[in-house]
């Protein structure tokens, strides 16, 4: 299951801003987002969390996800896209397409063209993979800190 190494490599950076928070106490919350065109399982990533930080101070941690759509820009004439409907089909319908880009989001670029210059070096700005948006962690005072990542 992909979700649960993305789940532990999520702890791990919740523990990093843990860690380097000073009297921190628990996690409270975790904010994330996942990209639309990464076709993660939120539900199993939440159940992959929740397993994984057992035992960890992000045990009862809230887990707040916020699903990202896509935007393409073109290196070569700068023009910044939303994918239409069925670019959006063509890229998450197609099973080696979209398992490819499951597993390893920067193969993404691969399947996109400019649709003003039609120029092949295209950047993801958002829309695949999964993002520590960021983490609110409880201290000694009782007071909340919430860590921008
Ligand atoms: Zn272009």
């Amino acid at each position: 299951m992909h979700e649960m190494s993305i789940a532990l490599g999520i702890l791990a950076a919740v523990e990093d801003a843990f860690r380097s928070t000073p009297g921190a106490k628990r996690v409270t919350r975790i904010r994330l987002r996942v990209g639309v065109l990464s076709l993660i399982d939120v539900e199993a990533l939440r159940f992959a969390l929740r397993v994984a930080s057992r035992g960890t101070p992000a045990e009862d941690a809230e887990i707040e996800v916020e699903m990202a759509e896509p935007r393409f820009r073109c290196r070569v004439c700068g023009y910044e896209w939303k994918p239409s409907r069925e670019e959006t089909e063509r890229l998450t319908g197609n099973p080696e397409i979209s398992t490819l880009v499951h597993i390893d989001p920067d193969v993404l670029p691969r399947f996109l063209q400019c649709p003003r210059c039609g120029a092949r070096d295209v950047e993801v700005v958002q829309g695949t993979g999964v993002m520590l948006h960021s983490v609110d962690i409880e201290t000694g005072e009782d007071e909340e800190r919430g860590v921008q990542l």
